[in-house]
């Protein structure tokens, strides 16, 4: 993640930015996300949608693939992978429709693994494809 304070690239787990000893999310002069300048009053940045307030919701891998367990590919779709979040959906859809539900118990657990795991990227802070899987 960026410091909030100065931009500097700082670990994900970091609650003092080692550069300028500020209290992360303390202030807001920079997006933490993607370490654009932002204006005190912004709630999410309009470079990277990511919420400046600290909650990192979409980064939250548990609640990703819960998420993703009760409507297929909302997980994708929250972390900013719409296309293929949608993607999953209609597939899952299509394909339970022929297969009378069945392959749902085969397109949900990838789903709800795949949520998992993208949300865990993003968590260590990786940059994460919008057609990328696992
Ligand atoms: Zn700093
Ligand atoms: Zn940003």
């Amino acid at each position: 993640m960026h410091c909030t304070n100065c931009s500097e690239t700082i670990s994900e787990q970091a609650e003092i930015c080692p550069k300028c000893g500020v209290r992360t999310f303390k202030v807001k002069k920079y997006c933490h996300g993607c370490g654009k300048s932002v204006n005190e009053n912004q709630e999410i940045c309009v470079a990277c949608g990511i919420s400046l307030n600290g909650t990192n919701v979409e980064r939250e891998p548990w609640l990703m693939a819960v998420l993703s367990f009760l409507i297929l590919g909302l997980g994708q779709i929250i972390m900013g992978q719409t296309a293929k979040g949608l993607t999953i959906l209609a597939v899952g859809f299509f394909i339970g429709f022929i297969t009378v539900g069945i392959s749902s118990f085969i397109i949900v657990p990838i789903s709800v693994i795949d949520a998992y795991l993208i949300a865990k990227k993003k968590k260590d802070g990786k940059v994460v494809g919008e057609w990328e899987f696992f």
